[in-house]
């Protein structure tokens, strides 16, 4: 076995909690490589549409997908996006849903320019616990961790947290390869 070997990680949750700030820290501190789909489905042409009733983009998933198969099969990438059950279960090692107390989600959201229904939509997503749902549902619940993001104290934390995790599944890789 390689035990040069990286982790996926799969950083998750709604709008606003704080995934790109997490990543951008984590990448920089770790060497991992962050993988924002948003910016992806753009620059590779993967928007499908634009959806006027959730003022959002319709991601083409398989191009995507096919895409990103080449980036994420040898290892080392933290990716980012507000969705999960598309992603085939085999690519993560580890999920972390960050989550966000309402009032400082709304705050963040009313910052972003967000407004009427879209900003209702992400509010009810986060206090319905929707992407938590999700990724309990696509992912092996055991690789779930919820992480609460609600200041900077907690994102220190959480990077912490990360990190650690990274640490004992290379640990755990070199252990298994002996
Ligand atoms: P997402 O990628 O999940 O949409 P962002 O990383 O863009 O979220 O963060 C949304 C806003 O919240 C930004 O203004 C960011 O500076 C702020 N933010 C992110 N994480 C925290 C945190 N742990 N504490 C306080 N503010 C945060």
């Amino acid at each position: 076995m390689n035990v040069t070997q990286k982790p996926n990680i799969l950083i998750t949750g709604t709008p606003g909690v704080g995934k790109s700030t997490l990543c951008k820290k984590l990448a920089k501190k770790t060497g991992l490589v962050w993988q924002d789909i948003s910016k992806i489905a753009k620059d590779q042409n993967c928007i499908q549409e634009y959806d006027e009733v959730y003022e959002t983009s319709v991601l083409d998933e398989d191009k995507l997908l096919d895409f990103l198969e080449d980036e994420i099969s040898p290892g080392g990438n933290i990716v980012d996006y507000h969705g999960c059950d598309f992603f085939p279960e085999r690519w993560f090692d580890v999920v972390f849903v960050l989550r966000a107390d309402n009032t400082n989600l709304y705050d963040r959201l009313i910052a972003r320019g967000y407004e009427g229904k879209k900003l209702e939509d992400n509010i009810q997503c986060e206090i319905f616990q929707t992407i938590l749902e999700e990724a309990q549902s696509s992912y092996n619940s055991e690789i779930v961790h919820e992480l609460q993001n609600n200041s900077e104290q907690e994102l220190h934390q959480n990077i912490k947290q990360i990190v650690k995790w990274i640490t004992k599944w290379k640990k755990d890789k070199i252990q298994k390869s002996e």
